[in-house]
């Protein structure tokens, strides 16, 4: 039998739509990817980009907390050895990005949705019901679809970059920007563009330096942008440089970076404490091959204003996948409640 509403995804979109479905008791199923390392090392991991972060301090309902107690009663004991581990103080601290998502899965998977660990890599949207195909092989028939698979942050790719991530390594500043470890220290940001200026701007509140390091002599960000990183007396901007090593060690993280020049080929070194990229984001649409819509950036297109429709009737998209300019938890949490209501009322009205 067709299931009501398939949800692909397993970040804050993806929970939100499920926790909505099921309360309107839609019985969803949702897809959420399998739990495998490749997932982690291509940025797309299990629990979506929020399993990248530390602690997370502007998700609204959670200020600082005795979360340890918190989170043993509230996650259901065969799903505990997701938890990531506690701090190890009796301190008050937020809640970590990867608990953050789980306590959603618990909450959907409290109101009774059904879960699969498997990776999306089809859909028909010929035939009615859609159906949906899982690596595995198996096709699932659905109704309605709603995609919430995220976007993944680009990284550069070097080795050092992924041996570091969680240790300084960050592709998101507002996630991690505040966090003690970077406070009045010298930080790098790699990248030209908007988002780069905006995240070296947020990141000169707490750093001591913000080297902003960019492989052309020009910003790719819009002139007010680049006026106010180079009004920044905190920002100082490298250009053409690309880095060669993210350099540090186990105890301390990273420690400083080693960059070449675009011009003559030297090489040098600075002390830093924390690596951010902002080099893009990249949605993680390929599975679609390419059957919905998708803006000029990329991005599943919303084809009817303030909702989440997309090209093809009874998929409807949410969070980071449709979403290229806000990308916070919040705003995918906020969009896949939208997506399961709008499923809600489309299957309403074709009488489903
Ligand atoms: P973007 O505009 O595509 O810029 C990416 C930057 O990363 C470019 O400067 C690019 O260098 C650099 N880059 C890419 N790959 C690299 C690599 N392998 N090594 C070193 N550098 C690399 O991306 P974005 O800044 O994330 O912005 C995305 C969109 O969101 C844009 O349309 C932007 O206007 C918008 N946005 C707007 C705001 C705002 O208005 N407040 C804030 C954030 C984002 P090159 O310049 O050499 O290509």
């Amino acid at each position: 039998m067709a299931q009501n509403v398939v949800i692909i995804g397993s970040g804050p979109a993806a929970w939100t739509a499920a926790i909505y479905a099921a309360r309107a008791n839609l019985d969803p199923l949702v897809i959420e990817g399998q739990n495998i390392q490749e997932h982690y090392d291509r940025g797309r991991p299990p629990l979506g980009q929020l399993a990248l972060t530390t602690e997370v301090e502007n998700y609204p309902g959670f200020p600082f907390g005795h979360m340890q107690s918190f989170l043993e009663s509230a996650i259901d004991e065969k799903q505990r050895y997701l938890l990531t581990p506690d701090p190890g103080t009796d301190q008050k601290h937020s809640v970590t990005g990867p608990n953050l998502v789980l306590l959603m899965k618990q909450q959907a998977i409290n109101f009774g949705t059904r879960v699969i660990g498997d990776d999306v890599v089809d859909i028909d949207i010929e035939s009615r019901p859609l159906r949906v195909q899982v690596e595995e092989g198996d096709w699932h028939e659905t109704h309605a679809v709603i995609v919430a698979t995220g976007a993944s942050a680009n990284y550069l790719g070097l080795e050092s970059e992924n041996r570091y991530k969680n240790a300084g390594v960050s592709a998101c500043a507002v996630c991690d920007g505040a966090l003690p470890r970077f406070r009045d220290k010298s930080l790098v940001v790699v990248g030209g563009g908007d988002s780069a200026v905006e995240e070296a701007d947020y990141l000169s509140k707490f750093a001591s330096t913000v080297y902003l390091v960019h492989r052309r002599d020009k910003l790719r960000a819009s002139k007010i942008m680049a006026q106010r990183a180079e009004e920044n007396p905190k920002i100082d901007v490298v250009w053409n440089h690309t880095v060669n090593e993210v350099l540090g060690n186990d105890q301390d993280g990273v420690t400083g970076v080693r960059l070449d020049s675009t011009v003559d080929g030297s090489s040098r070194e600075l002390e830093i404490s924390g690596f951010f990229l902002a080099i893009g984001h990249t949605p993680n649409t390929n599975f679609l091959n390419n059957k919905l819509e998708l803006n000029d950036k990329g991005y599943l297109k919303w084809t009817v204003p303030f909702r989440t429709n997309t090209s093809v009737e009874g998929i409807f998209a949410a969070g980071d996948v449709s979403d290229d300019y806000y990308r916070q938890a919040i705003t995918a949490a906020g969009t896949g409640c939208m997506a399961a209501l709008d499923a809600e009322r489309w299957l309403a009205s074709q009488g489903i």
